[in-house]
């Protein structure tokens, strides 16, 4: 079922924390909402659940306004970073606690609930863990059972606020690809809040940029992240290398940098923006580009290398950085402090 929101506003104390927001989310995808802590991810997605009351505007799953229904008769589940296991129950109690609460006459009876706890033991793979209590989960875990909670009452619409924020990078990039893995099988609506850009490019199938309490940009992972809307979007989706400069004749300079612009680009922007991954490290300048550089850094993150650059003759706010294969390190064994040039690959 497909989420429309149609001009929503919501004040706290007189300040403006959404603003006019009109989105569209698909029916069966995965969305999220991404941007920095502040910006109303939260407000947004409370007020889908509705456990918080818009000031202006509707809110239709589907072709049903649901504006004015009470959170308990929206079918929506919902998983937030710390929305804490009940301690005094076990797994099972506590993905059974859902179904046990509906209205008699919605209530399945205790031996369709526990073979609905079962199956959803088996759809978070934890089925040896049924007796357990929360003390002796993983956050890893706690969160799967706090997922299937939110399951067993089959909604329409699953609302995940930060689920894997309070977990340590390894088990968030596993949970990560496990629950993109999930909505593969079962497609259900989700909506999905983060502050982390590689979360969002990664897992999603829409990506709405939130910035004070408005919306910058909805596309697909890929276009967000190649042809971002605003430069907001584009600093908030990574390092960006800046050059600012005058154009002429489809050259670029400052100082003694220099680099001849593809056609494709406009003519009118007086800055390239490169990200790390768009830069070539030579040890001299190429024939479209003369960008000196001084090495200032060499940082090892993960499967590349990140060298920090300061220009040489020319100048940018900030130091650039340019991504390596360890394999292109090894071979060219660049040393701090080493003179190099800069050749962009974009075209
Ligand atoms: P995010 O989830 O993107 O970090 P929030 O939706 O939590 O952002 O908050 C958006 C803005 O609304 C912030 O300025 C925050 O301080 C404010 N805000 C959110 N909830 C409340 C509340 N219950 N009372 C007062 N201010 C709030
Ligand atoms: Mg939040």
């Amino acid at each position: 079922m497909g989420i429309t929101i149609e001009r929503i506003g919501k004040s706290f104390r007189g300040l403006p924390a959404l603003d006019n927001i009109e989105l569209a989310i698909p029916d069966g995808e995965l969305t999220a909402l991404l941007g920095p802590s502040g910006s109303g991810k939260t407000t947004l997605l409370r007020i889908l659940a509705g456990l918080e009351t818009p000031d202006t505007g509707r809110i239709r799953f589907g072709e049903t306004d649901v504006t004015d229904r009470h959170v308990r008769d929206r079918r929506v589940g919902f998983v937030f970073q710390h929305y804490a296991l009940f301690r005094h129950m076990n797994v099972a109690e506590n993905i059974a606690f859902g179904l046990s609460v509906l209205p008699r006459a919605e209530r399945p009876d205790r031996a369709a609930i526990d073979r609905r706890v079962n199956e959803l033991l088996e759809m978070i793979q934890l089925e040896s863990l049924h007796d357990r209590y929360p003390a002796q989960l993983s956050g890893g875990q706690k969160q799967r059972v706090a997922l299937a909670r939110a399951m067993a009452v089959k909604p329409e619409i699953l609302l995940l606020d930060e689920p894997f924020g309070a977990l340590d990078a390894k088990v968030r990039k596993e949970l990560r690809r496990w629950l993109r893995n999930l909505h593969d099988e079962l497609h259900f609506t989700s909506v999905f809040v983060t502050h982390d850009q590689e979360e969002a490019l990664e897992l999603s199938d829409q990506v709405v940029v939130m910035n004070h309490g408005r919306i910058e940009q909805v596309d697909p992972p890929q276009t967000v992240y190649e042809r971002p809307a605003s430069r907001f979007v584009f600093d908030f989706l990574g390092r960006v290398n800046i050059l600012p400069g005058r154009i002429h004749d489809r050259v670029l300079t400052q100082g003694s940098a220099r680099v001849r612009l593809p056609d494709t680009c406009p003519t009118a922007a007086a800055q390239l923006y490169l990200r790390p991954h768009e830069v070539r490290l030579c040890d001299t300048p190429g024939d479209d580009a003369y960008l000196p550089f001084r090495i200032e850094a060499i940082n090892l993150i993960g499967a590349e290398v990140r060298l920090e650059l300061r220009p040489e003759g020319w100048e940018s706010p900030e130091l650039w950085e340019v991504g390596m294969t360890h394999a292109d390190f090894n071979r060219r064994r660049p040393q701090r402090g080493d003179r190099c040039f800069a050749q962009p690959t974009i075209g």
